[in-house]
């Protein structure tokens, strides 16, 4: 299997050889060259697989450039119920008549990220081991990504992490999941500022192409196809345990990482009717899929809100997206993503016939999901079920219920638990939401991190000095 570029570059390159890179060197994103083809008779032979076969099945299809016994031993490695709390790993749960949800979030950090992450710590471990290489990681957050990151390459050989935070500006819980680390190559860095300030200063330091190189600084973020191609396994893994021909999926939706990951898996026969899109207020993908218009928001458009993972102002993954959307015509791509995008930051498909066929080639629907609605959803399946759901997952379920359809069964990822967003949960239960026994008390931890002033300057000493 081979690996192109979304804007058109001509090379073409091994899975193992993208593992450690971030974007494409035209700054498209990378995809398979074709989708593996999976009939209903492969997929009879993996239903009743534990999940990590069904992974290593599906993974194999992508990955010839490791040995087949070592990706089923990473695989196996991985999916544990030590670590996922589950023998099914992402356990199926009936709510009412035929709307499930799916579990995605009971890894080590609780929300659906680790899914991916803990694979890549382990691929990551693996490939540089085999090339006697080293990799400083650099990453910015605001929550779930950096403490998903950081629990996947803690104790890793040949990974640091140097994780940027807006100091006190992630919740008491994030805070303590992340700062109460105490690997030695795990590095947080609270920065004096927002979370713009911490992109900003990954970006400087990465822009530094000699500084890069020297301290061989790499990314995790979610455009890695890794990460991606992870994320795949839960879409067979969900329609198994729903035991009907054929189901639909609602994914909270943010940089569009997760739900093109359920994009591939149709796209590789996965019997899927439809893919819901939800977002929270910040709705540039519903905007998309209702109108065909992209209109990325600035900085200041971009709400911060009660479901805080997904407020994006654009959709880093959406561009495969399109790519597949425009018949994988690059020069397009480049077009629409390179230059149209940064010039107007916008473009406009309402017209294309490509658009105005999406919903029936590709299954995707949309809907939006506001603060209001989320209290609502939670309490209403709190009193109904007695089911505690997170905020991301609440947008999931008010939007699958705008979309049902009688005979199929309709999959709402749960994307976190509860206790990640207590505070509005107690806004809309009027207590606490449970918490895992593992996280008692996590709070009082002590803490591992250096508060830095906003400056790619004071960050790129720290990295010097802690990369000896
Ligand atoms: C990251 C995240 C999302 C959004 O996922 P994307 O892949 O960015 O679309 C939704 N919910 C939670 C809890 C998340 O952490």
């Amino acid at each position: 299997m081979l690996y192109l570029s979304t804007r058109g570059h001509p090379d073409r390159k091994k899975f193992c050889e993208i593992l450690l890179e971030g974007l494409a060197p035209d700054g498209g994103l990378y995809l398979p060259e074709s989708y593996p083809q999976v009939d209903a008779a492969t997929l009879e032979k993996w239903r009743g697989l534990p999940y990590h076969e069904l992974a290593f099945e599906i993974l194999s299809l992508y990955i010839d450039d490791i040995p087949a016994d070592d990706l089923r031993a990473i695989c196996r490695k991985t999916y544990t119920e030590q670590v996922f709390g589950t023998q099914e790993i992402v356990p199926l749960r009936p709510l009412e008549d035929g709307v499930f949800l799916e579990g995605l979030s009971n890894g080590p950090t609780l929300a659906f990220k680790d899914m991916a992450m803990q694979l890549l710590g382990n691929l990551f471990e693996y490939e540089l081991a085999r090339r006697g290489a080293e990799l400083n990681i650099l990453g910015a957050t605001s929550g779930d990504t950096g403490s998903a990151a950081e629990y996947a390459m803690k104790g890793k050989k040949g990974v640091r992490v140097f994780m940027t935070s807006p100091h006190g500006r992630m919740s008491p819980f994030q805070q303590a999941q992340m700062f109460s680390l105490q690997d030695a190559n795990i590095h947080n860095l609270a920065i004096e500022g927002v979370f713009d300030d911490c992109q900003d200063i990954v970006k400087a330091v990465s822009n530094d192409l000699d500084f890069k190189r020297k301290y061989r600084i790499g990314t995790v973020n979610s455009i890695n196809w890794a990460r991606l191609v992870a994320q795949v396994v839960y879409y067979f893994a969900g329609y198994f345990q729903a035991g009907a021909r054929k189901v639909s999926f609602t994914v909270p939706s943010g940089n569009f990482g997760n739900i093109c990951a359920g994009h591939v898996a149709r796209s590789m026969g996965l019997p899927i009717e439809q893919l819901v899109l939800a977002t929270n207020e910040n709705d540039v993908l519903d905007e998309f899929f209702r109108t065909g218009v992209y209109r990325v928001r600035a900085a200041a458009d971009t709400h911060e809100t009660s479901s805080p993972s997904m407020d994006i102002s654009k959709a880093s993954n959406f561009e495969r997206f399109v790519f597949d959307l425009l018949g994988r015509d690059g020069a397009r791509v480049k077009s629409l993503f390179g230059e149209q995008l940064t010039r107007t930051g916008r473009f406009d498909l309402g017209d294309d016939p490509a658009f105005r066929t999406a919903r029936e080639r590709y299954g995707f629907v949309s809907g939006k999901s506001t603060h209001a609605d989320r209290l609502a959803t939670i309490r209403d399946t709190h009193q109904r079920f007695g089911v505690t759901i997170d905020t991301h997952t609440a947008d999931g379920l008010k939007v699958a219920r705008e979309h049902l359809s009688p005979g199929t069964p309709m999959i709402v990822l749960e994307t976190a638990l509860p206790i990640k967003f207590a505070a509005t949960i107690v806004e809309a239960l009027g207590h606490e939401p449970e918490r895992p026994a593992r996280f008692e008390g996590i709070e009082q931890l002590p803490k591992r991190v250096t508060v830095l002033p906003a400056d790619a300057a004071q960050v790129k000493q720290f990295i010097a000095a802690h990369c000896a």
